[in-house]
């Protein structure tokens, strides 16, 4: 296995920069690594839906061919990047994980993808999720599902499983994600990786195949919170392509990363989330959801943040219990509609059946054939919501719940310059478990949820490993709207304490993936 697989983009960007290595070797032993252990969605990590491995060494021999003519090149030039198949990329596939956009090649690329291109990152391929976005496993993916990487039996996440497991797999050094209600953050948690999801309008939404367009963010995922704050520069930004995209320049998440490294606290009152605790009566999750490895770890991090300077308060989001059932109102009637588009007659897949078919029943029989269980259930969710009589009593009050929230959370931040809670309640579970259970699924992302509907930043890192089970565990760092540089600065901060207490990162301690053959 080459050691090139194992850097941070920040290393690989320093040895590019400094001519220590090409970028079409960075990318071949990417490409090589993806041969190895990816294999298919019957055995092997399966993070990729899509390789496009002429197209990156093409890219990357390009990179290479302007650092040696001395072009001035962008900081991330020629590091590789997988991309979240939600994505739209010209000339690429993209299916957001549904049957119904199999063969699919869009005839353009979202912002995302355009800037990524445009800092001269090389895109490896396409990555598994969910279909549009909707789960928190990969086992809803049409093409079958991704395996953590950690332990091959257990879900890498969701819905951003594949870009979580190619970093966690050592095949992509970066990656991309989007966070709906959890699905850049779940999976970092579960497979020992750093994901961010940006302030609302701080990333641009156009050309995402979008699942809730008042929830949706796109992010940088990562194994460190410097790549990830790198990636997020990449990334953010004013689009007038999206009409709910900030102005505002970007936060300095960079500067706060490298900032954040040197591990002083002093002056940042750090505020956790009763509710998103477990162990009180207003647990948000229900009950106590959470498992115990995951709350040990949780309550070691505030140990080192508190040893850092910093200094740890409780706040009460009372509303919080409610967020889930808000959320599972307020998506399905939004996804409802915006899935309202795959009527056959423009993209992907169309089915015509036998006899005089009209238009209702060639997109009866397409929808049918081409979105999986999760996605008819949430359709039939969100027209339920929103139909007349229904709306005020469903859809109104989910709304009303939502304002509440964001004054939980304005309440907090008077008293707290960052808000932590653990990321997901459990570890990574066994794939099939939750299969049959919708409202188990949906209880993953119970400490996600609040900050999607309130439009606020949060990120997770790795917080350790459980006790019980060996598996990595998270911690959510949330701030106000904009200031996106606070996660980066507390979150480099936790992850150089937590790297001294465990001799390492968090994912050093995966066990090695033998290789599996395509
Ligand atoms: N797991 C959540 C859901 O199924 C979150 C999805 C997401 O963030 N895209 O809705």
């Amino acid at each position: 296995m080459s050691e090139l697989i194992k850097q941070t983009a920040a290393a690989l960007a320093e040895k590019l920069s400094a001519g220590e290595v090409s970028s079409v070797e960075v990318t071949q032993a990417h490409l090589d690594r993806i041969a190895a252990v990816d294999g298919t969605a019957e055995a092997g990590v399966h993070a990729f839906l899509h390789v496009a491995a002429e197209r990156a060494l093409a890219q990357a021999k390009r990179v290479d061919d302007d650092r040696a003519a001395g072009v001035p090149l962008p900081p991330l030039a020629g590091v590789p990047i997988a991309v979240k198949d939600v994505m739209t990329t010209r000339g690429l596939p993209t299916t957001a994980g549904s049957r119904i956009l199999e063969g699919w090649v869009p005839p353009y690329d979202a912002t995302v993808v355009q800037k990524i291109d445009a800092a001269r990152l090389v895109t490896l391929g396409k990555t598994n999720m969910d279909e549009f976005a909707m789960g928190s496993s990969t086992e809803h993916s049409a093409y079958g599902p991704t395996r953590n990487p950690w332990d091959f039996t257990r879900i890498p996440g969701g819905s951003g499983g594949g870009s979580a497991a190619a970093l966690a797999a050592f095949e992509a050094p970066l990656a991309t994600g989007t966070d709906t209600g959890g699905s850049i953050r779940q999976p970092a948690s579960v497979t020992g990786t750093v994901g961010v999801k940006p302030t609302y309008g701080g990333v641009s939404r156009y050309g995402l195949i979008a699942l809730a367009s008042s929830l949706d963010q796109a992010g940088p995922c990562a194994r460190t919170v410097l790549d990830a704050a790198l990636l997020h520069e990449v990334m953010a930004g004013y689009d007038p392509c999206d009409s709910t995209s900030l102005t505002d320049p970007t936060p300095p998440v960079v500067a706060a990363a490298r900032e954040g490294a040197h591990g002083d606290l002093s002056g940042v009152r750090v505020g956790v989330i009763r509710e998103l605790h477990g162990n009180s009566s207003g647990d948000a999750s229900g009950g106590s959801g959470y498992q115990a490895g995951v709350l040990a770890r949780f309550d070691e991090s505030l140990n080192l943040l508190q040893k850092a300077g910093a200094e740890v308060v409780e706040v009460s989001c009372p509303s919080f219990t409610a967020a889930l059932a808000a959320y599972y109102l307020i998506l399905p009637s939004e996804a409802s509609s915006n899935l309202a588009k795959f009527d056959a007659m423009r993209y992907g897949l169309r089915v015509t059946p036998e006899g005089a078919p009209s238009a209702e029943t060639v997109m009866a029989a397409t929808r049918e054939a081409g979105f999986g269980d999760e996605v008819k259930r949430r359709i039939i969710l969100g027209t339920y919501a929103l139909s007349s009589g229904y709306y005020d009593a469903y859809y109104g009050s989910a709304q009303k719940v939502r304002t509440l929230i964001q004054r939980d959370f304005a309440k907090a931040f008077e008293q707290a310059d960052v808000l932590v809670s653990p990321t997901s309640p459990t570890t990574a579970f066994p794939l099939g478990e939750k299969l049959d259970d919708p409202l188990s699924m949906y209880l993953q992302d119970v400490a996600t949820i609040p900050a999607n509907l309130a439009g606020i930043p949060g990120m997770s890192l790795p917080s350790g490993i459980a006790d019980e089970d060996g598996l990595p565990t998270g911690i959510q760092l949330l701030a106000p709207a904009r200031a996106d540089e606070r996660l980066y600065r507390v979150g480099a901060a936790l992850e150089a304490l937590l790297h001294e207490r465990w001799g390492g990162t968090i994912l050093d301690r995966a066990p090695e993936i033998e290789g599996v053959t395509r």
